[in-house]
C-alpha cells in the first residue's frame, strides 16, 4: 500500500508584520512530502530582503507597539489562547505535520501538537513565576536587579520537531515582551504558516511575530543571524550549523543559545527491570524514525543479559509498523528527505561491513517512492566505528555489550556529544554514581524523555550552548539590569 496523496499542493508564504506575503524576489521553491517523494507544496524563497523586512516589523512592533509595554497578564492572556487555538485546530495541523515530516499521524496527534499548545500555555503561566531581586548592604541604598526584554530576536529551527521546536521558542521569546523573526527548516515550512493564522486570530499584535521560509547559507538564515538589529539568535539544529551561526553572529556580538546534535547512550544493567527497558528502548531508537536528537541511538547492555535483550529487541524491532504516516496504526514513517536516507543508508553499508545486521536496515519500495527504512539492528561493531561516535539521525541502533559499570560509563562518554543518556538498574545507589559521571545535559534514570518543562534542557560538550526551559528560556529571552538608588 503507498502513501496518501494529497488531491492538491500547498502554497506557502512568508509572515511578516502580520501579513502573509511572497518573497520579495517572488520566487519559490519546493517542499516534498517524505512519504510519497511527491511535491507537497511551493514555499516562499526568503532572501535578505526579506529578513530586513521581517527583522523592521519585529523592531517598529518592538519600540513602537503595545507588546513590551503589555503586563505579564495582557501577554499572557493572547499566549494562551494562542495554546488554545492551535489544541482547537490539532487535526489540521497534525496532518499537515505529518504530510511535511512523514512521521506518523499518531506522534503528531498525541505528541508533537498538544505539546506545542503546552508551550503555550506553560510559558504564559510560567512567565509571571520571574519575579525582580532587591538588595540593601548599606543603609540608604537599595539595589534592584530586574529583567527587560531584549528587542528583536532571531529564532532557527530544524524538521524533525517543527512546530514542537518552533514553539519552544516563541512561547518564552514572547512571554517576555521581545518580538521575533523565525526561520523555519527549509523541509518543514507548513506548521509555521498555519501558526501565523493562528496568532493573528489570537490577536498578537502585528510585527510581534515574523516567520521567513527560506535556506540557511547565503539565504534567510545566514541574513538573520549576521542582521545588526537582531539581539540574539535562540537555533537548534545540526552541530555544524551551530558553529557557522556563532562564527557569522560574533561580528554583531549576539547573545546564542545552541541545542545541538545528540547520540544518546542508553546503558541496560542485568539488575535492570529488562521488560521496561527493553520496551522503552524501541522507542527510544524508532519514535519519529530516529530522527530525535533526544534519542537512544547506542546501546549498551550488560553482558550477563546481553544475548536475552538483543534477542527480544530484535523481535519487537522486526514488528514495527512502517506505513503510511497519515494512518493510525503506523509506527513508523518515512526519513525527512532522499538525501537523508542515503546517509541513512551509507551508514547501515558500512555497518554491514564492521558489523552484523540482526534486523531491518533495508529500503522498503513496496511503500512507493516514500523514503521508507525498515528499522534496523547492528551489532558487533568495534568501539571506534563511526556509528558509535557520529549522530546517525536515523532508525539505526548499533548494540555493545559491556562488563563492569566503568566501562558502560567509559562507552558513554565516548563520542563528541553530550545531549542525553538512560540508564536502567534497580539499584539506587549504581544510578546515582553512573548518572552524576555521565557527561550529558540530562540522564534519564529507568525512563527516557520524561520531562518537566521547568527543568534545563540542553547539551554538553558539542550538543550545545546555554540551556533553554523554565527561567532558563526566559532568562535567555531577556537582558537584566540593576538600578540603584540613593535615598535618606
Ligand atoms: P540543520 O542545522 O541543517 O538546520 C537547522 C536550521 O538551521 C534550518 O532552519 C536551516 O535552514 C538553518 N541553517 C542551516 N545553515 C544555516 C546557517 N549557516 N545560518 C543560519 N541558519 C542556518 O539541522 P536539521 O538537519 O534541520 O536538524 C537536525 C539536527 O538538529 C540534528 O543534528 C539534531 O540532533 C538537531 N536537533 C537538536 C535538538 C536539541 O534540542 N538539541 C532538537 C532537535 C534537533
Amino acid at each position: 500500500m503507498t502513501a496518501t496523496t494529497p488531491t492538491k499542493t500547498v502554497h506557502i508564504d512568508n509572515f511578516i508584520g502580520g501579513e502573509y506575503v511572497r518573497s520579495s524576489g517572488g520566487k519559490t521553491f519546493e517542499t516534498i512530502n517524505p512519504a510519497t517523494g511527491k511535491v507537497l507544496g511551493s514555499v516562499a524563497l526568503g532572501t535578505a530582503d526579506d529578513i530586513n523586512d521581517a527583522v523592521a516589523a519585529a523592531k517598529h512592533a518592538f519600540e513602537k507597539g503595545p507588546w513590551p509595554q503589555m503586563s505579564i497578564a495582557e501577554r499572557a492572556h493572547i499566549l494562551k489562547r494562542i495554546g488554545d487555538l492551535i489544541i482547537a485546530r490539532q487535526d489540521e495541523l497534525a496532518r499537515a505535520e505529518s504530510l511535511d515530516t512523514g512521521k506518523p499521524i499518531s506522534e503528531s496527534l498525541n505528541g508533537d501538537i498538544p505539546r506545542a499548545a503546552l508551550n503555550f500555555h506553560f510559558f504564559a503561566q510560567y512567565a509571571a513565576s520571574i519575579g525582580e531581586e532587591s538588595f540593601s548592604s548599606n543603609p540608604g541604598e537599595r539595589h534592584l536587579a530586574i529583567r527587560e526584554p531584549m528587542g528583536v530576536c532571531g529564532l532557527i529551527t530544524p524538521w524533525n520537531l517543527p512546530l514542537y521546536l518552533a514553539t519552544w521558542k516563541i512561547a518564552p521569546c514572547l512571554a517576555m515582551g521581545n518580538t521575533c523573526v523565525l526561520k523555519p527548516a527549509e523541509w518543514t515550512p507548513y506548521t509555521a504558516y498555519l501558526l501565523a493564522d493562528i496568532v493573528n486570530v489570537a490577536g498578537l499584535p502585528k510585527g510581534v511575530l515574523n516567520i521567513v521560509n527560506g535556506f540557511g547559507p547565503d539565504g534567510a538564515g545566514e541574513a538573520l543571524t549576521t542582521h545588526p538589529d537582531v539581539r540574539s539568535i535562540s537555533f537548534t539544529g545540526a552541530t555544524g550549523t551551530g558553529k557557522a551561526i556563532m562564527k557569522n553572529a560574533a561580528a554583531t556580538l549576539k547573545k546564542v543559545s545552541f541545542e545541538l546534535g545528540g547520540k544518546g547512550a542508553n546503558i541496560i544493567f542485568a539488575d535492570a527491570n529488562l521488560e521496561e527497558a527493553i520496551a522503552t528502548s524501541v522507542r527510544a531508537a524508532y519514535r519519529n524514525q530516529g530522527q530525535i536528537c533526544l534519542a537512544g541511538s547506542r546501546l549498551f547492555v550488560q553482558k550477563e543479559v546481553y544475548k536475552e535483550v538483543v534477542e527480544k529487541l530484535a523481535e519487537r524491532v522486526g514488528k514495527i509498523k512502517v506505513g503510511d504516516p497519515l494512518q493510525s496504526s503506523t509506527e513508523m514513517g518515512a526519513l525527512i528527505s532522499q538525501e537523508h536516507m542515503e546517509k541513512v543508508l551509507s551508514y547501515i553499508e558500512l555497518g554491514k561491513q564492521e558489523g552484523k545486521v540482526l534486523t531491518g536496515g533495508e529500503r522498503i519500495t513496496e511503500l512507493g517512492d516514500g523514503y521508507f527504512l525498515s528499522p534496523c539492528i547492528i551489532e558487533g561493531l568495534n568501539a571506534d566505528s563511526r556509528l558509535l561516535k557520529e549522530e546517525i539521525f536515523g532508525p539505526v541502533l548499533p548494540v555493545v555489550p559491556f562488563a563492569s559499570e566503568e566501562e558502560a560509563i567509559e562507552l558513554a562518554n565516548s563520542t563528541p556529544y553530550g545531549l542525553s543518556a538512560s540508564l536502567w538498574s534497580e539499584n539506587v545507589n549504581r544510578c546515582h554514581r553512573v548518572s552524576q559521571k555521565i557527561r550529558s545535559g540530562m540522564v534519564w534514570v529507568n525512563c527516557w524523555f520524561a520531562r518537566d518543562l521547568r527543568t534545563p534542557f540542553g547539551g554538553q560538550k558539542s550538543s550545545g550552548i546555554g540551556r533553554e526551559g523554565g527561567r532558563y528560556s526566559l532568562e535567555f529571552f531577556s537582558e537584566a539590569k540593576t538600578i540603584s538608588y540613593k535615598y535618606s
